[in-house]
């Protein structure tokens, strides 16, 4: 097929992609969006839409025939299994010295992630965004994205008192007794509906151990904000299994996009090609990084500067687990949507989330994922003689990670009597080094676009996702990724448009 013009075309369906599309929508223009995930709208034979962390079939990985799970070990063994190669949700993509976890689907990292929705601290933003008017963020951007997202908070007498919380009350306990700020973190997650799964008068959820393959209820996903409203506008059609391979301009004017449409199996069946006037790379920050790279490198948008690619940070992410004494147990029943933090970013450079570890049975166990201040930053190249593009992060730059979240639990294994667990993440293994969450940069705002994510070299091109963000938020990411979206697309709606 060929042929077809679109004013707009939007690369993937995550927070930057569905904050474009809803705005542009709303200022009267068409927008088709493409995404290489599923819809994730229609259940599977077992009733349901999402399979449970603790049972993976088809849908919880994407084109794998085993399941990568984070946590890969239990008690010293891996707990890895075979699955059917399938166009599942959740992508763990290896590069030579780091995976790489991320949501696919229409509502890309929404689908999959913890819903911790978290606003930097005022007074870390200039080392976020350094080129960005924080009165700005604060006064305008920020709020905007908390309120269309739906971010709320959990009540704190209810945090005090229901079993599933016992493992956050716990982290609290500790963290206190150690001197650490502990600070509630707000969620996406619908927290009148988690006290109805704990009442046992709603399906179950978050007490379910749903969410690392799609929550079935009380996740306020993309789905249900941003596109649910960008698609109540009637101007913004989305192609979900379809995949851009190549943006390049075209003869008459605008860019020609190839886009290759594929089966759950992941071959491709159709390729096809679009005329666009305008098109948002909104494919996350390995996403675009990847698509960028390759077309500067083979020539089709050879113009693109020479900051492509680069700044790219894994948000300092390092995950570790403490094994409690006896009377410190952290509850069978545990609720996946993390609610608490410990605070050290000022001190020590990291902000531990208290994290479940939804078993279903008594670990005594505490599970924390930091995110922590690690300077190194990597970059995207192209390498012809695979065709792909390589990232150059190496294990041994999460040392920094390591050495700032152990100002925390060094501390509170003193304070406490406790030891690290080994058996989490591989035997005798207590650092959960291998992996982000929270991929950021590779086209860096006010590097390798404007001050407004404008490709300047070629007028109608633009970045709008987390690989505008220099590689570290001080916290969880999507809510200075929507926010910062917010703000770009308002000044190119009003000055390209
Ligand atoms: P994404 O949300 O990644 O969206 C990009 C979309 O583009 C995807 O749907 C992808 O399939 C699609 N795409 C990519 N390439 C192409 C292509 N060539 N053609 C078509 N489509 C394409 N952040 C928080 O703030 N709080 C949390 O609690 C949290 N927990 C997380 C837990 C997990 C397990 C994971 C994986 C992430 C978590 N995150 C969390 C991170 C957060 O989800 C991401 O930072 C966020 O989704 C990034 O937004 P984005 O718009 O940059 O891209």
């Amino acid at each position: 097929t060929g042929g077809a013009h679109v004013p707009v075309l939007v690369i993937g369906t995550g927070y930057g992609g569905s904050v474009a599309a809803l705005r542009l929508a709303q200022a009267g223009i068409d927008v088709h969006m493409i995404e290489m995930g599923m819809a994730w709208d229609t259940p599977g034979s077992d009733g349901k839409i999402f399979c449970a962390t603790t049972a993976p079939d088809q849908r919880s990985y994407w084109l794998r025939t085993r399941t990568k799970a984070p946590l890969n070990y239990f008690l010293g063994f891996p707990i890895d299994r075979d699955i059917p190669r399938y166009t599942g949700i959740l992508d763990a993509e290896d590069f030579s010295g780091i995976t790489v976890y991320q949501g696919r689907g229409v509502g890309g990292g929404s689908l999959v992630n913890g819903g911790m929705a978290v606003t930097p601290k005022r007074a870390n933003f200039g080392s976020v965004l350094p080129s960005v008017n924080a009165d700005e963020m604060y006064n305008i951007y920020y709020p905007r994205a908390n309120a269309a997202l739906g971010v709320g908070t959990i009540d704190p007498a209810w945090f005090d008192t229901t079993d599933c919380y016992q493992y956050a009350r716990v982290g609290r306990k500790h963290a206190q007794r150690s001197g650490f700020p502990f600070v509630f973190v707000p969620d996406v997650y619908d927290w009148d509906y988690m006290k109805q799964e704990a009442a046992g008068t709603a399906t179950k959820s978050a007490l379910a151990g749903e969410i690392l393959y799609g929550n079935n209820h009380g996740k306020k996903s993309l789905q249900r904000t941003y596109i649910a409203q960008a698609k109540a506008t009637g101007r913004v059609t989305i192609s979900p299994l379809h995949k851009v391979t190549s943006v390049a301009p075209a003869s008459g004017g605008g860019y020609t996009v190839v886009i290759e449409q594929m089966n759950t199996n992941g071959d491709t069946t159709t390729t096809k090609t679009v005329i666009a006037d305008r098109v948002f790379f909104a494919a996350g920050s390995v996403g675009t990084s990847k698509l960028l790279v390759k077309l500067k490198a083979t020539g089709l948008l050879p113009n693109l500067n020479g900051e492509i690619g680069k700044g790219w940070g894994d948000n300092g992410n390092v995950m570790c687990g403490r094994a409690n004494h006896l009377w410190d147990p952290t509850g069978s029943l545990q609720s996946t949507i993390p609610c608490s933090g410990i605070d050290n970013w000022a001190a020590g450079g990291a902000f531990a989330e208290v994290a479940p570890l939804p078993t279903g049975i008594e670990t005594f166990a505490s599970f924390y994922l930091s995110i922590t201040k690690n300077p190194n930053r990597a970059q995207f190249s192209w390498n012809a003689a695979t065709g792909k593009v390589d990232l150059n992060w190496q294990t041994s730059w999460k040392q920094p990670s390591i050495d700032m979240a152990k100002t925390i639990f060094d501390k509170i294994n003193a304070k406490e009597g406790t030891i690290y667990r080994t058996d989490l993440f591989g035997v005798y293994k207590i650092w959960g080094d291998h992996l982000t969450y929270h991929p950021l940069g590779g086209a860096v705002l006010n590097k390798a676009t404007d001050n407004y994510g404008r490709l300047t070299a070629y007028p109608g091109l633009y970045v709008i996702d987390g690989s505008l963000i220099p590689g570290n938020t001080s916290v969880n990411p999507f809510v200075t990724i929507t926010a910062l979206a917010e703000r770009n697309i308002e000044k190119i709606i009003a000055t390209d448009l």
